[in-house]
């Protein structure tokens, strides 16, 4: 079982045959799907699943915390269920791919005082762009 189903059963999470599908496309790491994905994945897995019970239940997973929402680019907002590890992303500029990263030091601690006016700083967000390995190495 994945992480993202084991973190749902444990918190009770009532577990359809669609919810449990939705969570299944999400498993693993560097998941990082749109709406769109997540939908063609599951219907692939359970035809009859609709397309609002598979967009409710990633708002749902969403705003129970188990799931966050990732734009990159001004590309489609994608989910991405490594939502307990703090992260960063690598993101290719050709094709799109995207990889958790974890840059080292503490990403707030980069920010000097003298810039924070004021600001009681909570998160930071940072995102590498690149060219992955496949884009690379095509002609
Ligand atoms: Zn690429
Ligand atoms: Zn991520």
């Amino acid at each position: 079982m994945s992480d993202l189903l084991q973190r749902l059963r444990g918190r009770g999470w009532r577990m359809t045959a669609q919810r449990r599908v939705v969570a299944e496309v999400l498993a693993g790491e560097h998941v990082h799907l749109t709406a769109d994905e997540v939908l063609a994945q599951a219907t692939a897995r359970l035809p009859e699943i609709s397309r609002a019970t598979v967009y409710n239940t990633l708002g749902e997973l969403v705003s129970l915390g188990e799931v966050i929402e990732v734009t990159t680019d001004g590309r489609a907002k994608r989910y991405d269920p490594n939502a307990h590890r703090p992260h960063q992303h690598l993101v290719c500029a050709d094709c799109g791919t995207i990889r958790d990263v974890h840059p080292a030091g503490d990403p707030l601690t980069a920010l000097p005082s003298a810039e924070r006016f004021g600001f009681t700083v909570l998160t930071a967000e940072m995102t590498f762009r690149g060219r992955c390995p496949d884009c690379r190495t095509r002609p």
